[in-house]
């Protein structure tokens, strides 16, 4: 049965059917949840992703999850959370910093594809966390745009106490934390449909080994 909801769910919501009643952030965030273990249990769901789908989706998109991570290429939401065409709004940019290019495009999926749940997700052995805490704790000369992506981590992190052991976890934790707040913060668009119960913002770890998603409370 669950190799066949997935293709079911994703050609009525690229119909239009549930389009009058979105799905809550609660419910997508257990669609995620579920795809997510199945990724990790090797599971794959492709069925479903055709030219009838293609074609569907070529008249309007419902994605139902925004997702805002890294661009590493271990990291590739549609896979980790076992999703198709259409099922994600993906933004991906190193170190899934934020900026006004980012809050610009979830405020489009928030207000015209009224998509209720914003995930950001950093994952272990992330390279710019590293060179942020590398450069914390050494400051040295960046002077390309690196230096762009180093400087808002470490914005992140600062308020963290980075000692030698810890460090890399820690600025992870701070980063994404970080992100989750300015977005919940961020005016009008993001804050009024977090206020209004429209909207949950929530923060994630993959663990490009295991596969699996650690969802952080807020
Ligand atoms: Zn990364």
């Amino acid at each position: 049965m669950k190799y066949y909801l997935t293709p079911v769910l994703v050609l009525l919501f690229a119909t239009g059917t549930f389009c009058q009643h979105a799905p809550t952030s609660d419910s997508v965030l257990a669609w995620l949840k579920s795809g997510n273990t199945l990724f990790v249990h090797g599971e794959f769901n492709l069925m479903g992703i055709d030219s009838s789908l293609r074609i569907e989706l070529s008249k309007a998109q419902h994605p139902k999850a925004v997702i805002l991570t890294c661009s590493d290429s271990r990291v590739a939401p549609e896979l980790i959370f076992d999703k198709g065409l259409g099922d994600l709004f993906v933004i991906r940019v190193a170190g899934n910093i934020s900026d006004d290019a980012v809050v610009g495009s979830i405020e489009y999926a928030v207000e015209h594809l009224h998509t209720s749940l914003v995930v950001v997700m950093g994952h272990k052995n992330c390279g710019a966390i590293a060179a942020a805490v590398a450069d914390q704790q050494k400051p040295h000369e960046i002077d390309n745009h690196i230096r762009i992506l180093t400087d808002k981590i470490e914005q992140a992190v600062a308020a963290v106490k980075l000692n030698e052991s810890d460090a890399s976890q820690k600025a992870l934790l701070s980063n994404i934390i970080f992100t989750v707040s300015s977005l919940d913060e961020s005016r009008p668009v993001l804050s009024e449909a977090v206020k209004k119960g429209e909207l949950k913002i929530v923060g994630a770890v993959y663990d490009l080994s295991s596969g699996k998603v650690q969802w952080l409370d807020k």
